[in-house]
């Protein structure tokens, strides 16, 4: 495992496992495996549902509690002190890695200045963003007491983000790539570049679209539902991408997003 280091000191692995769209018995078993492959990022959201699935794999993995780095998302503005207690009961969890703002709620600011008051008591080890652009990320960078750590935003090959990184890395805010497969669409397991590339490593295009991210010094947070895949996308440890490489896929760059439910 790579790991980076939040603007707080903080280390965070480069890749976890996302947990988006599985309920119950599936996330249990799916997070069960994630963790026996060797996952110790776990990437969830109270808008998932399956936080109490997620907490019940965690505990039952019997793995120490601080070898894993847990993510939550917040989903309102309303009640955040019950909605973070919440998170830590069904996460079977004294304290969360990281929590983030799912999407723009309206009161960021207020959601925010609650999210500090966690971190400074320690119940929060990092803070962050997801789904912010624009005026809506700078209302809070601009204006926090605590910076984020970590700003969590759709990004893959075909949507690479080059101009928002700059802006991350000046402002020392680590981006988390979500749907760092482009969620399986437009046939991107056959793209020919990818494949190309691959085949000179004896890699997937798969594990070359999550390499590029973590080249990228981005974290990736696939998500597969079967276990050979979760092993296939955890096993891009042992190669590296050269300029040439990062040339070729920077072609695959459409500039926006493929899904279209936010702006
Ligand atoms: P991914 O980009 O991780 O792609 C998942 C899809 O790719 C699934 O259909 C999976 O199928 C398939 N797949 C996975 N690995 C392989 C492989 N090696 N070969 C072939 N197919 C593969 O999708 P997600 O949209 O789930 O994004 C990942 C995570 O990001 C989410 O689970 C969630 O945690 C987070 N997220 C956050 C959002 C936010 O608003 N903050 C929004 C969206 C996602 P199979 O299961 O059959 O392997």
């Amino acid at each position: 495992m790579e790991y980076t280091k939040l603007n707080n000191g903080v280390l965070m692995p480069m890749l976890g496992y996302g947990t988006w769209d599985m309920l119950g018995d599936l996330a249990y078993r799916c997070v069960s495996e994630a963790l026996e492959v060797g996952y110790r990022s776990i990437d969830g959201a109270q808008m998932y549902n399956n936080e109490g699935e997620l907490g019940r794999a965690i505990e039952e993995s019997a793995l120490p509690r601080q070898e894993i780095f847990l993510t939550t998302k917040i989903q309102s503005d309303k009640d955040v002190h019950g909605a973070i207690h919440r998170s830590q009961d069904l996460l079977r969890t004294d304290y969360l890695d990281l929590l983030l703002i799912h999407w723009p709620l309206g009161s960021d600011l207020d959601v925010w200045r609650v999210m500090e008051e966690y971190y400074d008591k320690g119940v929060l080890r990092a803070i962050g963003l997801s789904n912010f652009y624009d005026d809506d990320y700078r209302q809070i960078v601009d204006n926090c007491r605590i910076r984020p750590q970590v700003i969590q935003q759709e990004m893959h090959v075909l949507c690479q983000r080059k101009e928002l990184r700059k802006v991350y890395k000046k402002d020392e805010v680590q981006l988390e790539a979500w749907s760092p497969l482009a969620d399986g669409r437009r046939e991107i397991f056959s793209n020919p570049v990818l494949n190309e590339i691959g085949a000179k490593y004896g890699k997937t295009a798969a594990q070359v679209m999550l390499r590029f991210i973590i080249e990228c010094s981005v974290v990736a947070i696939p998500k597969s539902r079967n276990m050979d895949r979760m092993r296939e996308n955890f096993d891009i440890f042992d190669f590296n991408l050269d300029e040439e490489d990062m040339s070729r896929i920077a072609t695959l760059d459409e500039g926006k997003t493929i899904f279209g439910w936010y702006k």
